[in-house]
C-alpha cells in the first residue's frame, strides 16, 4: 500500500511492527522482541491502570538528506527514562537494550519514516507496571513497549505563531513531585485547562511555578524561552520542569552561535515586557509565540510574526536533526538499515 506522504497530520496511524520487553520485579529485562503492532491483553489490576505507575518517551527518527534514517539525541530519551523509573519505582531499562529497540523498531518499520521534510517517524516508548496490584505498591512485573507513527510537519505551509494564555487556576507540578519525569500521570490534569482555552481561541496554556504563582514554568507539554535585548532566558530546571532534551539543545546552539543564555526563573512581568518567545519540544522542534495573555494584559510579539532569533535557531536545529548541516555537536546517530532502498 502506498502512503500519501502530503495528508499526514500529528494524529496516530497505526504502523507494522511493535517492540516489547517483560521485566520481574527483582530480576532482570528479559530479552524482547518484535511483534505485530495490536492490541495488547493487560489485567485489570496492572499497576498501570489503577496506580498511574507508568512513563513515556517521545522521540523523531528522520529521513537525512543523505538517504539514511537518523535518530536526534535518543541516548538521552533513555538516560530520562532511567531517571523516572528510579522516580516511580520501576526497573530502569538498561541504555544499551533502549537503544537497540528504539533502532529494530525503526528499522522494522523504515518504509513509514517519510521522505525529508515530509515529516517524520515519531517514536513512543512506555513502561509501565503491567502486573496485578491490589494495594498501592510497585506492581510485580513491568512492561517496555515501543510503538511509532508517521507524522506530517507540525507546522503545515510554515511556522506560525501561536496565543497563549497563563493559568491562573491551574499548576502543573509542584516542588517535589514528578514534574521533572515524563510519568504518564502528569498530563491528565492538563487537559481540562487546555481544552479551555483552546475554546477562547488560545493554543495552549502557560503554567506558572506553584509556590509564588509569579514564573513560568512550562507551555502545556514544551519548554519556554524568551528573548531580551538579545539576551536568551529559560527557566532553570527547578525540579518541577521536564528537561526537555529540545531545550538542552537550543541552550547549546544559542550558546554556540554566541547569544548569551541566562537559565533562571522567569516571572511573567519579565516576559510580558520582553521582545520575542517561543517554546520547544520534539514534536514541533520550536513554536513561535505570537502574544501570551495574562488576565486582561496581553502583549503581542514581532507583530505576530516570526522573530528572527526563533527562526534562526529553528533553522539551525532542523538542518543538523535532516543533516543538511554539519553535525558539530555530535547529536545524530544513524539507524543502521538492511536493504533501505535509494529514495
Ligand atoms: C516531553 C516534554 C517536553 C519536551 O521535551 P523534549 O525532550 O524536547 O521533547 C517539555 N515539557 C514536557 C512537560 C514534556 O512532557
Amino acid at each position: 500500500m502506498a502512503i500519501d506522504w502530503d495528508s499526514l497530520t500529528f494524529s496516530f496511524t497505526a504502523t507494522d511492527i511493535m517492540y516489547t520487553a517483560t521485566c520481574n520485579q527483582g530480576e532482570e529485562w528479559q530479552k524482547g522482541e518484535l511483534v505485530p503492532y495490536g492490541n495488547i491483553s493487560i489485567s485489570p489490576a496492572a499497576g498501570v491502570l489503577n496506580y498511574g505507575q507508568g512513563l513515556f518517551e517521545g522521540m523523531k527518527a528522520q529521513r537525512s538528506v543523505n538517504g539514511g534514517i537518523v535518530l536526534f539525541r535518543p541516548e538521552r530519551n533513555g538516560k530520562r527514562l532511567t531517571d523516572g523509573a528510579l522516580r516511580l519505582g520501576m526497573p530502569p531499562v538498561p541504555l544499551e537494550m533502549f537503544l537497540e529497540a528504539v533502532e529494530e523498531v525503526v528499522a522494522a518499520n523504515a518504509r513509514w519514516v517519510p521522505p525529508t521534510g515530509k515529516g517524520a517517524l515519531y517514536i513512543r516508548p512506555v513502561l509501565w507496571g503491567s502486573g496485578p496490584i491490589l494495594g498501592v505498591a510497585p506492581a510485580p512485573e513491568y512492561t517496555f513497549m515501543i510503538y511509532v507513527c508517521p507524522v506530517g510537519p507540525y507546522f503545515k505551509g510554515g511556522m506560525h505563531p501561536i496565543a497563549l494564555k497563563v493559568s491562573d487556576d491551574h499548576h502543573r507540578a509542584a516542588p517535589g513531585g514528578s514534574g521533572a519525569v515524563k510519568a504518564i500521570g502528569n498530563y491528565a490534569p492538563g487537559m481540562m485547562p487546555s481544552k479551555n482555552a483552546k475554546k477562547e481561541g488560545f493554543a495552549e496554556i502557560i503554567y506558572l511555578d506553584s509556590v509564588e504563582h509569579k514564573y513560568i514554568e512550562e507551555v502545556g507539554a514544551a519548554n519556554f524561552f524568551c528573548v531580551k535585548d538579545g539576551v536568551i532566558y529559560t527557566p532553570e530546571l527547578t525540579g518541577t520542569i521536564l528537561p526537555g532534551i529540545t531545550r538542552a539543545s537550543i541552550i547549546d546552539l544559542a550558546r554556540h552561535r554566541g547569544y548569551e543564555v541566562i537559565e533562571e526563573r522567569v516571572d511573567i512581568d519579565f516576559v510580558l515586557e520582553s521582545d520575542e518567545c517561543f517554546c520547544a519540544g520534539t514534536a514541533a522542534v520550536i513554536s513561535p509565540i505570537g502574544a501570551i495573555c495574562k488576565g486582561e494584559i496581553c502583549t503581542t510579539y514581532c507583530n505576530n510574526q516570526v522573530g528572527p532569533v526563533t527562526q534562526e535557531l529553528y533553522d539551525a536545529l532542523t538542518s543538523i536533526q535532516t543533516q543538511t548541516a554539519a553535525d558539530e555537536f555530535g547529536w545524530i546517530r544513524a539507524v543502521p538499515i538492511p536493504n533501505l532502498p535509494a529514495k
